[in-house]
């Protein structure tokens, strides 16, 4: 089955009209799939939705073909976790707050290495080790979310969801910032939401949400001339 599949979400807060209004996309393992919509599109409604922190009209929501539904919520969130806001950051370099985090931060033996070869992966994609020695207290903005993709990926999520990643720093390091989270990211489940359509070429598929309604999907190049 598809990683994540979405069909025909209906999501209503309050008796406005639907914030999402039958929604349907579906993201094969391992592909990436960009949510790009201006505000008020839906977006932060779906990302609600997929952590079951408002309630569905009508319309599922199957991860690896099992209704979520069926998972208590706190389990859905370690299945789909991803970038938060405004990530936590220890007095402390880089790489202890990276072994202080994870699902299992205990020092036995396996759980260790288990971190060790996560971040070993991380590092060799994004040659981020040089920074690892750096003050977590001290890094801009952009390495602060890198910590934070980091510290996702040591849950390994089936789906790693990537709220604007990209939007508490400046234009220029943004593009950076999500090349290199691209980078990071690639042949992993992942749903991206940006209201940006730019340093979108990586992903397999985008999706264009208004009105909480998909008005277009396809590749990157297919795309282009969204204004
Ligand atoms: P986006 O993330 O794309 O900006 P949202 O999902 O935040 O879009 O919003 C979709 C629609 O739902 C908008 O019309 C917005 O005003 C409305 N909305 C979002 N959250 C709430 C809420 N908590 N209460 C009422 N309306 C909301
Ligand atoms: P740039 O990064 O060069 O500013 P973007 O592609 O991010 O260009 O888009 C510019 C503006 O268009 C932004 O305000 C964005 O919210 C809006 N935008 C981008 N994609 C869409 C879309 N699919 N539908 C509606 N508005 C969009």
């Amino acid at each position: 089955p598809p990683a994540l599949e979405i069909e025909d979400l209906v999501v209503r807060h309050g008796d406005r009209a639907p914030a999402l209004n039958g929604v349907s996309l579906s993201i094969a393992p391992g592909d990436r799939v960009a949510i790009v919509g201006p505000s008020g599109a839906g977006k932060s409604t779906l990302l609600a939705a997929l952590m079951r922190t408002v309630d569905i009209e009508s319309g599922n929501i199957m991860l690896n073909g099992v209704d979520i539904r069926r998972f208590a919520s706190d389990d859905v969130r370690t299945r789909m976790t991803g970038l938060i806001q405004d990530p936590y950051v220890f007095q402390a370099t880089l790489r202890d707050n990276l072994r202080l985090a994870g699902p299992d931060a205990s020092d036995d033996d396996l759980a260790r290495a288990v971190r060790q070869a996560r971040l070993d992966d991380w590092t060799g994609r994004t040659g981020w080790d040089t920074t690892l020695g750096e003050d977590g207290r001290t890094v801009s903005g952009g390495q602060l979310q890198r910590l934070a993709l980091a510290r996702a990926l040591l849950y390994d999520p089936q789906v790693l969801l990537l709220d604007e990643p990209a939007e508490a720093v400046d234009e220029e390091t943004a593009d950076a910032l999500l090349a290199d989270l691209l980078d990071a990211t690639r042949g992993r489940t992942t749903l991206l939401v940006t209201h940006r359509l730019r340093g979108l070429e990586q992903v397999d598929e985008i999706v264009v949400l208004e009105d909480g309604r998909v008005v277009q999907r396809g590749p990157h190049h297919a795309l282009v001339s969204v204004p």
